[in-house]
């Protein structure tokens, strides 16, 4: 077995059954994707949207699913409209509107998570929750018909503190809780809670996650001075 078959299999059997997992491959080649793939694994992850695109026009034939989870500018969404499965980043009612827009373009229906800033550092993108009670309550988001809010996405804390990452995962599950109450009750496809990275993803699991997003414990490091 490859060492990224290994560490899949690792992972995997200690997922629980109702947690997806999202094999982050930024910054890795290609080839790293295609060993993962003939391991089983169906989802990647990628965070910027030109890398995406072209792990996507080079691995065409393998019926992948590729989630975007990094940040999305409005004016790229039209680069990955046409196949990108889900996206873990909206934080605007205008970035729902552009992807809504291209979805229609090409007659799809885009699933996409609602991006919150639970974490202490300044930097993370991301809403709070009167934002996106907000855009959810618009005229604008009650007339798209191409887009489907299916839960939500949030990145803890770089921090050693546990109590602190497990605190902020609880934050985001009472969001997503309070968001089903309220706007998404009679929907089965809101239901998704994407939480829980390489170093964070058991603390996760254990706060109600249903979507680990996971990259250097299955491709090794990433080296940004190679690209
Ligand atoms: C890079 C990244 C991950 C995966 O990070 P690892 O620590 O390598 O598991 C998860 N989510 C987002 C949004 C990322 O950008």
């Amino acid at each position: 077995m490859s060492k990224i078959a290994g560490n899949i299999s690792l992972i995997k059997k200690k997922l629980p059954d109702n947690v997806k997992l999202v094999a982050v491959s930024k910054t890795h080649p290609a080839e790293a994707v295609k060993e993962a793939y003939l391991a089983g694994q169906r989802i990647f992850g990628e965070n910027k949207v030109q890398e995406l695109v072209s792990k996507y026009e080079e691995l065409k034939d393998l019926d992948i699913k590729w989630h975007l989870i990094g940040h999305l500018q409005t004016n790229k969404v039209k680069y990955i409209a046409s196949f990108v499965e889900m996206i873990h980043s909206v934080d605007s009612l205008k970035l729902l509107e552009e992807i809504n827009k291209h979805s229609e373009k090409n007659s799809r229906v885009t699933d996409c998570l609602l991006q919150f800033h639970i974490a202490t550092e300044e930097s993370k993108f991301g809403l709070d929750l009167s934002e996106a009670e907000e855009m959810l309550s618009s005229v604008q988001f009650k007339g798209m018909s191409n887009i489907r809010i299916c839960g939500v996405m949030g990145m803890a804390s770089f921090s050693d503190d546990e109590s602190l990452i497990r605190a902020e995962f609880s934050e985001l599950r009472r969001i997503y809780n309070k968001l089903k109450q309220t706007y998404f009750s009679q929907n089965t496809y809101f239901s998704e809670l994407s939480m829980g990275m390489s170093s964070d993803w058991n603390i996760a699991i254990e706060e109600g996650s249903t979507m680990i997003r996971v990259g250097s414990i299955i491709f090794g490091n990433r080296n940004y001075l190679l690209k």
